[in-house]
């Protein structure tokens, strides 16, 4: 049976070291980290995301509000908030809840957020950044499964680490931070031939595809460290990830379940992000 890595637990350790680093904030400088959250429409998905993120912010302490815009809002509408947000002072993080409505344009829209404030690491300044490995910013799913590596004593130096995905948001960031910490890193995807060849190698295995019960226990090296990045329903509507955790459980060494894994891990990076980019924006 593989340890399991419990996401939850260091996610809360983490959560408590911000709201002490950002009394310590406070202390200096005589305001909080404040963070903008930006919602179009009324997916009830996302409403919740940006409750949680809400919640999340005032958990730490940090200053949070929420922009709820009609499902009908006009390009022009979102920028000029947008506009006005990266010149408010006591905003130095800004998020818009993806996805938006089809008559929004994403990119432009994304785009139009400083890359001071871009807390989810989406402008293709902070991406750039992360790829020559000088950040500040790290996007905020891949920072969080780097989080659980790291605070259960698991270091990709040395180690062979495939990722299954190559989305912007999460595979290729997250082969590039495995990479800075000196993984040699294989990016697997829908057209690898072979992908078992390819897991089998893997000491460390990040699933990021979006298939229920996806990575099974034939592909997995025994010992190996499984990373599961996944959210799906399963037949049954039960939340489950892509890594077939039952049988995987008794081949890895170390396993993330769902929920509870990389899951709770996400809000922390973003907490994590805004305070950076708040000190970044005080220490000018
Ligand atoms: P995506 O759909 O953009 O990318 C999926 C990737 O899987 C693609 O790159 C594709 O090439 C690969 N893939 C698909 N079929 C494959 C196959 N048969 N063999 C090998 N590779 C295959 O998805 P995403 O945004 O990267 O998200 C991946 C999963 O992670 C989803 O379940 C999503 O819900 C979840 N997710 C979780 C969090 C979190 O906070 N835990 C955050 C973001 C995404």
């Amino acid at each position: 049976m593989a340890t399991i890595i419990d996401g939850k637990r260091i996610s809360g350790e983490i959560r408590a070291e911000l709201a002490e680093k950002t009394k310590e904030f406070q202390s200096k400088h005589g305001t909080v980290p404040g963070l903008a959250v930006i919602i179009v429409g009324e997916d009830p998905a996302s409403r919740v995301y940006v409750r949680n993120k809400h919640k999340a912010c005032a958990e730490v302490g940090f200053y949070s509000e929420v922009h709820e815009l009609p499902a009908d809002s006009t390009q022009e509408h979102v920028i000029a908030l947008i506009d006005r947000l990266n010149e408010q002072e006591n905003i130095h993080g800004i998020l818009v809840q993806l996805p938006l409505p089809k008559h929004l344009d994403e990119q432009t829209i994304l785009l139009r957020i400083k890359p001071e404030k871009d807390v989810d690491a989406f402008h293709p300044y902070n991406v750039g950044k992360i790829m020559i490995g000088d950040y500040n910013v790290l996007p905020c799913t891949p920072a969080g499964v780097m989080q659980l590596l790291a605070r259960s004593g698991v270091s990709a130096a040395g180690k062979h680490c495939v990722v299954i995905g190559r989305s912007n948001i999460v595979g290729k960031p997250m082969a590039m931070l495995l990479l800075h910490d000196n993984g040699t890193v294989t990016i697997c995807h829908s057209r690898t031939p072979d992908l078992k060849a390819q897991t089998l190698q893997a000491d460390i295995l990040v699933a990021a595809v979006g298939r229920a019960g996806f990575v099974t226990a034939d592909m997995v090296k025994p010992g190996a460290v499984v990373i599961d990045v996944g959210i799906n329903r399963n037949a049954e509507g039960k939340l489950c990830g892509d890594v077939d955790f039952e049988s995987v459980n008794e081949v890895a060494s170390m396993i993330t379940p769902v929920p509870g894994g990389v899951g709770p891990m996400t809000i922390t990076m973003l907490l994590q992000n805004t305070l950076t980019a708040a000190e970044a924006a005080l220490n000018k």
